[in-house]
C-alpha cells in the first residue's frame, strides 16, 4: 500500500470513529432534551402507572409511589420520593387507603402540585363478600347448628361485621369497565396540561381503550367453563369489582387489613370445606402463613396472584386464566 493511500485510511478510520463519538454524544444529548422535556407527574400504585403511559407515551414520565412488594394500605413515602415530588407538576391520585393522610402533605411539599382523582365518577361498594359470607352463614347453620349455639353465634358474628360497614372497596383498578373511567380521567388530565398534544393523546386513549375491551372479551373467555365454580378465597379482598364485573364471588379471610379472628378462621375452613374449595389466593404484599395453615386444614393449596402487578392487561388476562381453571 502507498504510504499517501495509508494516510487515507488512517484519516478516514479517525473521521469515522469521531462521527460516531459525536453521534452518541448527539443521542444522548437529544434523549436528555426529551426527558426535560416531558411532563413530570406522580402515581400511586403500579397499574395507574401502566394507565398513564399508555395514554401519555413518552410524553409523560410517571413515578410510582408504592414500589413493587408494598401495601397501599399502609404506605409510607420515602424521603427521595418526596423530594421527587417536588418536581412534579401532577400527581394521578386513585383512592387507596395511604392518600388519605398524604395527600394534604404532598400538597404542602409542592403547593403547584395538580392532584387528579382518576377515581372520580366511579361508584364504590361496600366490602360486599361480608355481606355474601353473612348470608352464607345465617342459611347454613340454619340448616345444620341447633338454635341456640347459632343465635350467639350470629350476634358475635354481626358484631364482629359491624365496625367494617361503610369500608368502601379501593381497588377499582381490577375491572376494566372502571379502568375505561380512570382512563378518561387521565385522558382530560393530560389534555388539560398539555393542551398542543391533544390529538396525540386522544388517538393513545382510544388505542387503549380497544385493548381494555380485548382484555375484557379474553377474561369472559377464560372464565366460560368455570360457570359452576362461582366462588373463590382470597387472603386479602383484592378482587371485588373483578369478581363483580364477572360474576364470581370472593370471600376473604382478610378484612381489611385486620388479621381474622379464631371463630373467623373456623368458619372460613367449613364454608371451603362445604363448598369444596381448594386453593387460597394470596398476594405478593401480604404474608402467607396464615393462609398456609388454612389451605393445610381445608387439603388445598395456596397460589399467588398480584393485584397490583404492572402489566396490567397480561395479569388479568393471567388472573382470569387461573380463575377459570379452579
Ligand atoms: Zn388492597
Amino acid at each position: 500500500m502507498p504510504y499517501s493511500k495509508k494516510i487515507l485510511l488512517l484519516l478516514t478510520l479517525i473521521v469515522c470513529l469521531i462521527g460516531i463519538n459525536a453521534c452518541t454524544v448527539f443521542k444522548s444529548s437529544v434523549s436528555n432534551e426529551s426527558q426535560n422535556k416531558q411532563i413530570q407527574t406522580f402515581v400511586s400504585i403500579l397499574p395507574q402507572k401502566f394507565f398513564v403511559e399508555q395514554i401519555g407515551k413518552d410524553k409523560i414520565n410517571a413515578n410510582v409511589m408504592v414500589m413493587p412488594g408494598e401495601s397501599p394500605e399502609i404506605y409510607e413515602p420515602k424521603p427521595h420520593q418526596m423530594r421527587q415530588l417536588s418536581k412534579c407538576s401532577s400527581y394521578f391520585a386513585i383512592g387507596v387507603p395511604f392518600e388519605a393522610f398524604w395527600l394534604s402533605k404532598f400538597e404542602k411539599i409542592n403547593p403547584d402540585i395538580k392532584i387528579i382523582k382518576t377515581q372520580a365518577g366511579i361508584k364504590k361498594f361496600e366490602m360486599e363478600n361480608l355481606k355474601y359470607f353473612n348470608t352464607y352463614l345465617k342459611n347454613h347453620k340454619e340448616m345444620n347448628v341447633n338454635n341456640h349455639e347459632h343465635e350467639d353465634h350470629n350476634d358475635h358474628r354481626h358484631h364482629n361485621f359491624h365496625s367494617h360497614e361503610g369500608i368502601k372497596d379501593p381497588h377499582i383498578w381490577l375491572a376494566p369497565s372502571l379502568v375505561k373511567v380512570q382512563s378518561k380521567n387521565i385522558l382530560n388530565a393530560l389534555v388539560a396540561q398539555d393542551p398542543q398534544n391533544e390529538d396525540y393523546y386522544t388517538k393513545n386513549y382510544q388505542e387503549f381503550i380497544d385493548r381494555v375491551d380485548v382484555v375484557d372479551k379474553t377474561i369472559r373467555q377464560n372464565l366460560e367453563d368455570s360457570k359452576e365454580k362461582r366462588v373463590f378465597l382470597t387472603f386479602h379482598p383484592a378482587w371485588g369489582y373483578f369478581a363483580r364485573e364477572y360474576g364470581l364471588q370472593q370471600v376473604s379471610i382478610e378484612i381489611e387489613g385486620k388479621a381474622p379472628k379464631p371463630e373467623y378462621i373456623k368458619e372460613i375452613i367449613d364454608f371451603a370445606k362445604v363448598n369444596n374449595i381448594k386453593t387460597i389466593f394470596v398476594q405478593p404484599q401480604f404474608s402467607k402463613k396464615l393462609a398456609q395453615q388454612i389451605a393445610k386444614d381445608i387439603d388445598g393449596k395456596v397460589v399467588t396472584i398480584d393485584p397490583l402487578a404492572y402489566n396490567w392487561d397480561e395479569n388479568l388476562i393471567n388472573v382470569s386464566k387461573i380463575l377459570g381453571n379452579l
